[in-house]
């Protein structure tokens, strides 16, 4: 069976990128393979997920996927943005990230939020091939829903109603920012 390298140590991320890839592919997660995860230098989500890929394919001689991704609050200047992991790093948790951007955002008329995913792509001596996927939606009032990893609680996608930790796991996996630029990928590698 043909491998390819997910690489992230982000559980929730492993597992909706697995869930994308063809099921020709055999998933392998860095964390099997005992590789660290790189500093995220960039300053881009391109540039992160452009520099993982780099990182990853130096332990495997078969393809590797990278995401980078994070939310982006149109009142806080567009952050976290990149720093979206740092964020929960800094206060302890995602539930405490969540609790510090709801609190920012109180008084604030425009609760505008994008959640973006850079996928970057590479195999053997080939160029490195990379699309970005982005979701409008909105930050909710408060933390609902148990479902999904991160931000999700807060997550209202536009023209819905509930928070990407209230919906269905299916439902969020095939209309995210991740999926979104997975199809642009496969239009380029069309054996994923
Ligand atoms: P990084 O790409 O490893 O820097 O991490 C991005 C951070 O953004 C993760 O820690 C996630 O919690 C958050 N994030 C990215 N995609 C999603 C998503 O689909 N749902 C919720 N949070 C996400």
């Amino acid at each position: 069976m043909k491998k390819i390298l997910i690489g992230t140590h982000n559980k929730g991320k492993f597992k909706e990128i697995a869930h994308l890839v063809s099921r020709k592919y055999k998933k392998i997660s860095p964390l099997s393979l005992n590789i660290k995860s790189p500093k995220e230098t960039g300053k881009s989500f391109i540039a992160n997920s452009k520099l993982k890929v780099q990182f990853f394919s130096k332990f495997v001689n078969y393809p590797v996927l990278s995401d980078d991704s994070g939310i982006c609050i149109k009142a806080l200047n567009n952050k976290p943005g990149i720093y979206s992991a740092r964020l929960a790093k800094k206060y302890g948790s995602f539930y405490n990230a969540m609790k510090f951007i709801l609190k920012k955002l109180k008084n604030k008329k425009d609760r505008t939020a994008t959640f973006v995913c850079s996928l970057s792509y590479k195999t053997n001596n080939q160029k490195i091939v990379t699309v970005q996927g982005k979701l409008k939606g909105k930050i909710s009032s408060s933390i609902k829903g148990k479902n999904g990893f991160g931000y999700d609680p807060i997550f209202i996608p536009s023209n819905k109603k509930i928070t990407f930790g209230q919906m269905s796991k299916v439902k969020k996996i095939k209309m995210d920012h991740r999926f979104l630029a997975f199809q642009k990928l496969k239009k380029k590698i069309k054996t994923l």
